[in-house]
């Protein structure tokens, strides 16, 4: 395109007050008010210019954009007005997914957020005394009653629980509180990094701590450990590998001789165990995993793990375990940083109730965790038959779901996947379109084929896959 003709394009572009006086739009200014309905006009009229000067639109082009205006605004103005933060359905099968905002919360949760986030509650409020409380005693009567009367019988131990933002926040406050200025010894086969940024020598770094590497990438013995221990030793860390095995010519102490060693020399053991399960994992049939309960009543003095994790609630870190312990982290001032607000608070309770009372399956993720193959299997045959696409070919195979979160790589649940083919369309290009669908659609591509899992899937949602799939095939 020759420049003369390109800017006789620009100058066809109207100014915004022109738009604004387009009688489409003076009608949705009233509407939306007055700023917005200008930003709006003045976005689209930028992308003309862009694709003019980038020799997207020709003459042809524009005249058709120009007669079009008002609707453009109005698109415009309602993208700009609406939530970027939207539901998606989660058909991957991979129960915790990180992106996909792990942990779905249960109703209870929900509805306990709304009765007392939207009013005053008493959040920091003792009833009783009619005076000042501390925000943690909501949920750390809660975690004591799950955790103490389990653990004792080993060693008669007390549980305190404390919360904060996150599992990293839980790492770096342990690490701070306890080890500022000393050493903690980590052995080389658990300096892990878990997606998002969380490396462990960089929270060792921040924390103030000094890292003492001990043993090798795939063999460290409880020697080495010992070997290791001097005068500046704060704290023994164990840190679970969550997202890789190290599988083939390895060793690693046992958290039973961890123990012992940190006990004869009096120096906390805590361990960092990323998902941290409430549940027994065996009753899912997962075996390479082990609870927050399995740690403490190993005599691990603190463990930390995510609260939307295995235990299905909100984002949180938990800090369980030595009641004399989790004070200190209670006074250092870094916990006032790190503090989580009402909501995670409301969400938390009530999902540790449902804990309580035996419940499992109101919550979300522990739900998806208990269903079986066949289950799953059921409701991939009615969803294939409500589908009526002569460019769809849908299989059921077997397949498997995974933990994910930081789970061992291992913790899958076998599953049936619903897997598809569409005439004229790549699994790229199908999965593609699923994504951007109205309710957007997240899937596995393999080898080939998009893969459904329905486990993830809530089962109201069914419905609304089989319509999203025939609308994608056209
Ligand atoms: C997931 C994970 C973390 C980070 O937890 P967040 O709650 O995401 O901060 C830390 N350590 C381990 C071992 C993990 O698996």
């Amino acid at each position: 395109m020759k420049l003369a003709v390109q800017s006789e394009l620009f100058r066809q572009i109207p100014s915004v007050d022109d738009v604004m006086r387009l009688p489409g739009i003076s009608a949705l200014a009233a509407l939306s008010g007055h700023g917005p309905a200008v930003d709006a006009a003045r976005a689209v009229l930028s992308r003309l210019r862009q694709e003019i000067a980038s020799h997207l639109l020709n003459e042809e082009g524009l005249t058709l954009a120009l007669s079009t205006l008002p609707k453009a605004v109005e698109k415009q103005l309602r993208d700009s007005v609406r939530y970027s933060l939207q539901s998606v359905i989660n058909a991957t099968g991979v129960i915790l997914h990180t992106n996909l905002g792990r942990s779905p919360l249960s109703d209870a949760a929900i509805d306990h957020i709304r009765e007392t986030a939207t009013t005053y509650s008493n959040l920091e409020f003792d009833l009783i005394a009619g005076e000042r409380g501390k925000r943690d005693v909501h949920v750390d009567r809660l975690f004591a009653q799950l955790l103490q009367e389990n653990v004792i019988g080993n060693h008669a131990a007390n549980v305190s629980t404390i919360v904060v933002n996150n599992n990293a926040a839980a790492v770096l406050l342990a690490l701070n509180t306890i080890a500022e200025g000393g050493e903690v010894i980590v052995s080389r086969g658990e300096l892990v990094e878990i997606g998002g940024s969380f490396r462990i020598p960089d929270v060792m770094a921040k924390s103030s701590a000094i890292l003492r590497e001990v043993g090798t990438t795939n063999r460290t013995r409880i020697a080495d450990y010992e070997g290791a221990i001097s005068d500046r030793t704060r704290l023994l860390l164990r840190v679970h590998r969550s997202n890789f095995e190290i599988s083939g010519f390895t060793e690693e102490a046992s958290t039973q001789d961890l123990v012992r060693l940190a006990r004869d020399r009096g120096i906390p053991l805590v361990e960092d165990l990323g998902s941290g399960a409430l549940f027994d994992l065996h009753s899912v049939g997962i075996k390479s995993e082990r609870g927050v309960l399995d740690s403490l009543r190993l005599g691990v003095d603190l463990v930390t793990y995510s609260g939307d994790k295995l235990l299905g609630g909100p984002q949180a870190g938990l800090i369980s375990g030595e009641p004399q312990l989790v004070e200190r982290l209670r006074s250092n001032p870094m916990f006032r940083a790190l503090r989580v607000d009402k909501l995670v608070y409301a969400a938390l309770e009530a999902t540790l109730l449902a804990y309580i009372r035996g419940d499992h399956d109101s919550i979300p993720a522990l739900r998806m965790m208990r269903l079986s193959k066949d289950e799953i299997g059921r409701r991939a045959e009615a969803l294939k038959s409500q589908i009526n696409s002569s460019k769809l070919q849908l299989d059921i195979v077997d397949g498997e779901s995974l933990l994910g979160g930081g789970a061992a790589p291992s913790s899958v649940l076998p599953t049936r996947l619903l897997a598809l083919v569409c005439t004229g369309l790549s699994a790229d290009e199908l999965a593609d379109r699923l994504r951007k669908s109205d309710h957007p659609i997240i899937v596995r591509v393999d080898q080939g084929r998009v893969m459904l899992d329905l486990r993830t899937v809530f089962p109201d949602e069914d419905g609304l896959v089989a319509s999203a799939l025939e609308l994608a095939a056209l």
